[in-house]
């Protein structure tokens, strides 16, 4: 082993996994390194946001995922500094030497430069801000419920989701399940069908990167489910009150003490100092630009895959910031600097194959172009549950979701759905907004 090839994985998402895994069989020694110990499975987070998974269900140690591998080891440590002259990646321990890096470390959530309404609009971004935003979400009913100034009530049965791609859509729709269906009967002084979900974007129709037909499919679908679709409004302003928008007809408020973010994501910060470090260009989202080898322009040894990497297809278009493009951009790397260990000179250029994009909308709803086959209402979410219980990484997780929406589907029960806080540790933007709106009004009894 000594003398092997050392390739070092920065992020275990689905770029660095994928790319750890193509490489099970290779005579290399492989390095993974991530801040967490854990994968996660990102595109069901959202249901943990809304109390349908639990954070175990869709994420899954990374030690024990790569456990069989006996060429691979993994670190939990955090990338801070690259020296691509030594060819080593500095972490916060130790300094690791590498002959070839794929960094895979993925993406973090953008407010367009106005990062202070990150305190009052989590991200749906990592496990912490999804529980963050459950206790948000489940934290406005019950806080409605002990309130009689109408008002006030009001303004904590609002949600606004900034935001109407895939992760704001989805949310959108659970939260009008969890409204109609799963907290209908829970309270005696407020009817939780009565709260107003808002979903507000800049472009001028949601799901703008599927084709118009589905984008009006989950229009309708989300409406049935009790949201209202706002498009071409921008937020100027979130703070604890709510959120101020700017639309063609002039400015606007919206009252509400629960605004989640799901709108635009930046390159992680590793990004930052990987560009100073190598002279690498970036995209104006932060993104390394990469050639048609997913390498960094001089040098071929270091490899960028996934939300990180800006790169485009054959035709030049951008490829998006999704799972798929990070699996088989992972999966790519790996096999080249394989190739490369043997001598083989016959590498191609990465050439990303479009399986097509879907998003859910409720209990057997759903919109999905696949293969250029537009699909919604039950045979797009018979797809998307197929697709998403495949790729869910461990087995038993697999298992625990499928049992897990076996019972949504026929219950319109989530087992999650827990303030994990507790009342005497509330969130201090909660306490502010309920000390404030609790001098005006009373407890009911039931
Ligand atoms: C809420 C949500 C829903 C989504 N839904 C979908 C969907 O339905 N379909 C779809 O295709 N895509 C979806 N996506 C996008 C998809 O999840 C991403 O495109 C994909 O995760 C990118 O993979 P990655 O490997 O580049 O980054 P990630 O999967 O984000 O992994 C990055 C890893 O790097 C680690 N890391 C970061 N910085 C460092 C550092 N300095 N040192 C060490 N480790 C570090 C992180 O801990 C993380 O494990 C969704 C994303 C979100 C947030």
């Amino acid at each position: 082993m000594a003398n092997r090839h050392r390739v070092v994985i920065l992020g275990a998402g689905f770029g660095g996994l994928y790319a750890a895994k193509a490489l099970k069989h290779a005579p290399v020694h492989v390095t993974v390194i991530d801040r967490r110990n854990y994968h996660l499975f990102q595109p069901l987070l959202y249901q943990v946001a809304t109390g349908s998974l639990s954070p175990g269900e869709i994420a899954a140690p990374i030690r024990g995922i790569l456990a069989k591998q006996k060429n691979t080891r993994v670190l939990l440590d955090e990338a801070v500094d690259i020296d691509p002259t030594g060819k080593t990646v500095v972490l916060h321990d130790e300094r690791i030497a590498y002959d070839s890096l794929i960094i895979a470390t993925g993406s973090k959530g953008s407010y367009f430069g106005h990062d202070a309404w990150s305190k009052y609009a989590p991200p749906v971004k990592g496990i912490e801000n999804a529980t963050t935003i459950r206790h948000k979400l489940l934290f406005a009913f019950e806080s409605a419920e002990r309130i009689s100034d109408p008002a006030e009530r009001q303004a904590w049965l609002t949600f606004v989701i900034v935001g109407a791609g895939a992760t704001g859509v989805e949310l959108a729709g659970a939260l009008g399940e969890i409204a109609h269906h799963t907290l209908k009967d829970d309270f005696r002084s407020i009817d939780p069908r009565t709260a107003k979900i808002l979903v507000l974007d800049s472009a001028k129709r949601i799901l703008s990167t599927f084709p118009e037909d589905l984008s009006r499919h989950a229009k309708k679908s989300l409406e049935k489910l009790g949201a209202t679709i706002r498009t071409e409004v921008l937020v100027t302003n979130v703070d604890e009150n709510g959120v101020t928008v700017k639309t063609p007809t002039g400015e606007e408020h919206i009252s509400s003490h629960t605004v989640i973010w799901a709108a635009g994501v930046t390159a992680s910060d590793f990004g930052r100092q990987l560009a100073k470090r190598t002279g690498a260009q970036t995209e104006k989202g932060g993104r390394i630009v990469v050639d048609q080898s997913l390498t960094i322009p001089g040098y071929p040894d270091i490899f960028v895959v996934g939300d990180m990497a800006y790169s485009t297809d054959s035709k030049g278009k951008p490829l998006p910031g999704v799972a798929q493009v990070a699996m088989q951009g992972g999966a790519y790397a790996a096999k080249t600097i394989v190739k490369r260990v043997k001598g083989d000179r016959n590498i191609r250029p990465f050439d990303y194959f479009d399986k097509g994009d879907l998003a859910v909308i409720g209990r057997g709803s759903a919109v999905a172009n696949i293969f250029g086959l537009h699909l919604w209402g039950l045979p797009a979410w018979l797809v998307w549950l197929f697709v998403h219980l495949m790729y869910i990484v461990e087995f038993q997780s697999r298992i625990l979701v499928f049992i897990q929406w076996g019972f949504l589907y026929l219950t319109a029960n989530r087992g999650a759905m827990l303030i994990t806080w507790g009342t005497e540790a509330k969130q201090p933007e909660d306490q502010v907004a309920l000390a404030s709106a609790s001098t005006s009004s009373k407890p009911q009894s039931s």
